[in-house]
């Protein structure tokens, strides 16, 4: 094992991009958040730090070696998640960025996900429990009527119960209009479930007394497709008199995962003895449209985890080649010089660089989109509060995407870097290398988030949140102008910028003549040159942050700062100049896939 510590997150990092990049503690100036200053923030993070890193992570490799087991009927946990659950709990991330109606605190988002960021970099799956109950009570509290929200949403924010998004069917992954799962309406105003749900995580375990499965089914007679799939609420035991029943949810069986090992993922089977009670939320038929809003947070937050496996994997990698010495410097001619310490070695320093270029972009932009949900929720205007809705909406895909797919070839650089060792189970990047790949298939593979950036975000919402990006970049190069950031870098981002635009405005022109197929036939390039300008821009901000503090620096912190304007030099140098190849790709609807016939493979 390695013989240095790991801190998984950088916490000069972290303080950089959430007070020197973003300004998080100006938030405090929306009346949202007069409540909270620097100091709550710090508190929650320092807190959220120790927690990380003295309980969390030392679980991460004994949680990954003995996934949960199924005996009886009924899923068993770690013996470690026990002890770590209540501190999760204790922790109070599990509401605090809610109003104090839902027993919050009004945290700004902003801040409650760098802590989660350090919760996920030390061991995601227990994490996991959290975000989870999160995204589920926030769905009551969004859409529920008042006796849901006091029977189960309250219990599920103060961690009594854990929550599930029960979504997945065999037929229905990608495609949730092809639900099955059925909802009966009875006398007594509720539904009888009944159908299958697969890959369920936390859908059965020993932490909590119930669980409840925010569930989409479809009531009897619905018409088909996504207008007729509705939001349940399936608890595993239902409340009945002063206790708890059984509510007719079996486990049928638990995934073997290849990651997340330390939550478990299940089939579930509602209503076997025709007893399983469910509760509707909201109205009839909008399910789908009630979950979206909940997925899209969901989005950000995989996005955040995405970024924190890959920081984990990262750190340990810089530490691992600081003290692995190989070989000798180009040119070295002496055979008996002592060997030098791998990063040393150019090649090494290149896996390292770019490895830190794609975690510190994609942290950066996951806090950057935290705050447009901040902002759209509390900006003083109506405009403001619209642009930043817009800015959001724009983003969520990408920041899913990029640090789910970017992040897996972080955590493969890291396996890289530490050579045959990287290849053993004895050493931890194997097992972040697993835990990554989860982030490009759940919440939308990466397949469907760049139809959605395409189709529906950049295309079919017409130009609006695309002029709204530009200008913030346009705000971001004069910000760097002013820092004395480097002319051709802040060229390279606002051309990259603009090509991005005027290529958006041709595809959309193959949907307008009617060939939608033609617009959509490359969008996973389009993703990709998008995600290309977005982190350039994100880099583009931290040079500016990091000159302005160049400028003033009396903290002995000028190697990190000088660490951040190479990494912003790496991408906007080796990674904006591949737009050009990208757009051409998508403009000229290349079609060797696309003639592909079936048979030919
Ligand atoms: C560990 C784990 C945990 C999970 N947790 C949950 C959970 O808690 N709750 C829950 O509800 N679900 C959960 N899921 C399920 C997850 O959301 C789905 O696996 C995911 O949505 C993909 O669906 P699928 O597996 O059926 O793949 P499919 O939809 O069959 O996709 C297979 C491939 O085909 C591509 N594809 C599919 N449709 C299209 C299309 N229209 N156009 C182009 N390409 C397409 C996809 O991009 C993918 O590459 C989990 C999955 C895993 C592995």
């Amino acid at each position: 094992m390695a013989d240095h510590d790991n801190p998984l997150l950088d916490d000069r990092d972290v303080d950089f991009l959430l007070y020197d990049v973003l300004h998080a503690e100006r938030l405090v100036e929306l009346s949202g958040f007069a409540e909270h200053g620097r100091e709550t923030f710090d508190l929650l993070l320092k807190t959220a730090r120790r927690l990380a890193r003295e309980v969390l992570y030392p679980a991460f490799k004994p949680m990954d070696e003995a996934p949960p087991k199924l005996a009886q009927g009924r899923v068993t946990v770690h013996p470690s998640m026990h002890a770590i659950y209540p501190k999760l709990v204790e922790l109070g991330l599990l509401n605090a960025s809610r109003p104090a109606a839902a027993g919050g605190i009004d945290l700004p988002l902003t801040i409650s996900t760098a802590a989660l960021a350090y919760l996920m970099a030390a061991n995601g799956s227990a994490a996991g429990f959290v975000f989870l109950t999160t995204g589920a009570a926030h769905l009551i509290e969004a859409f529920g009527d008042e006796a849901l929200k006091a029977t189960y949403m309250r219990p599920m924010y103060d961690g009594t119960w854990t929550g599930t998004m029960a979504l997945t069917e065999p037929q229905a992954g990608s495609s949730l209009s092809d639900v099955k799962t059925t909802a009966t309406p009875t006398a007594g105003g509720h539904y009888l479930i009944r159908g299958s749900k697969t890959f369920i995580s936390g859908g059965d375990h020993d932490l909590t007394e119930n669980i409840v499965n925010l569930t989409l089914a479809r009531i009897d007679g619905a018409p088909p497709g996504i207008k007729g799939v509705s939001l349940f609420v399936v608890p595993r035991r239902r409340p009945e008199g002063a206790g708890l029943v059984d509510n007719d949810v079996q486990t049928a069986g638990v995934i073997h995962k290849i990651g997340w090992r330390g939550i478990p993922s299940v089939i579930l089977s509602f209503g076997e003895a025709g007893g399983c009670h469910g509760f509707l939320v909201g109205e009839p038929h909008k399910g789908i449209g009630y979950m979206f809003q909940m997925m899209n947070e969901a989005r950000i937050l995989v996005g955040v985890s995405a970024a924190a496996t890959a920081s984990a994997a990262y750190h340990e990698a810089v530490g691992y080649a600081r003290v692995r010495p190989q070989g000798r410097k180009v040119g070295a001619r002496d055979p008996a010089a002592p060997q030098i310490p791998i990063i040393e070695h150019a090649d090494v320093r290149r896996m390292l660089l770019r490895q830190k270029a794609i975690v510190e972009g994609a942290l950066c932009l996951s806090l950057a989109a935290s705050r447009y949900a901040d902002l759209a929720a509390h900006a003083a205007t109506p405009e403001a509060r619209k642009r930043s809705a817009l800015l959001l909406d724009l983003l969520t895909p990408v920041a899913k995407s990029f640090a789910a797919e970017k992040g897996f070839e972080a955590n493969a650089l890291s396996v890289q870097v530490h050579g045959g060792y990287g290849y053993s189970s004895e050493y931890l990047p194997e097992a972040w290398l697993r835990d990554q790949k989860l982030n490009t298939i759940h919440e939308g593979t990466t397949g469907i988030q760049s139809m959605d950036l395409l189709g529906r975000k950049a295309v079919a919402g017409g130009d609006a949140a695309l002029a709204t990006l530009l200008e913030e970049i346009a705000e971001a190069a004069g910000r760097a102008r002013r820092a004395g950031v480097a002319t051709t870098w802040i060229d390279a981002v606002t051309g990259a910028g603009a090509a991005v635009a005027g290529l958006t405005a041709e595809l959309g022109g193959y949907a307008m003549s009617g060939d939608v197929e033609k617009m959509m036939l490359h969008s996973v390039d389009y993703l990709e040159l998008f995600s290309v300008l977005v982190i350039g821009w994100q880099w583009l901000h931290q040079a500016a942050a990091a000159r302005e503090q160049l400028a003033g620096e009396d903290r002995g912190l000028g190697d990190f700062y000088e660490g951040k304007l190479c990494a912003a030099q790496y991408w906007i140098s080796t990674e904006i100049p591949r737009i050009p190849a990208l757009a051409e790709l998508c403009r000229s609807a290349e079609d060797s896939y696309a003639r592909m016939k079936p048979a030919w493979f």
